[in-house]
């Protein structure tokens, strides 16, 4: 089915207010853009990125969908604690956590990207992850245009 991403970041985004005990503000940008896929399996790839956004930093979240050379890209950005570049390798391995002990505290089984990884990789995309430690890491997943 025909699936409009900035939509469906919304109601993602809809469920999260007030699921937190803390204040999160996002701030999204980007048109309104269609793909072909499945609306559950791509509400839930969003719903991991955000929600991993919300625990691993602690200001503004950025969403943003754009359409780039024939793909859609809707990344996800954070300012938070960020990934070094070993574990950017890595945390896209089923149950690969950064930090178990500090990971602990946020719960978590570190299945949530391996997922997200398959359903993106089902769709005939791709998600790739740009972090610097300290500062934040944005998340992009790329799709084809329908
Ligand atoms: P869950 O399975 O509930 O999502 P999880 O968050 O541990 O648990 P993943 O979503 O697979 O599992 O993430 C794997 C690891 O990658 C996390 O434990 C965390 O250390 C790191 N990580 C993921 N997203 C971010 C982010 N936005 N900023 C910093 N670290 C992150």
């Amino acid at each position: 089915e025909q699936v409009e991403l900035a939509a469906l970041t919304s109601s993602v985004i809809q469920t999260f207010q007030g699921a937190y005990d803390r204040d999160i503000q996002f701030s999204q940008d980007g048109e309104a853009l269609t793909v072909y896929g499945n609306v559950d399996q791509l509400k839930q790839v969003i719903y991991i990125l955000i929600d991993n956004a919300i625990k691993y930093s602690d200001s503004t979240i950025h969403v943003k969908v754009c359409e780039k050379d024939e793909n859609i890209l809707l990344q996800v950005a954070d300012f938070g604690q960020g990934i070094s570049e070993k574990d950017q390798k890595r945390v896209f391995d089923r149950f690969y956590r950064i930090d178990k002990a500090r990971s602990r505290e946020t719960g978590g089984t570190g299945l949530g990207l391996p997922i997200a990884k398959a359903i993106i990789t089902a769709h005939r995309g791709n998600l790739t992850v740009e972090s610097i430690l300290g500062r934040g890491t944005v998340f992009t997943i790329q799709l084809p245009i329908s």
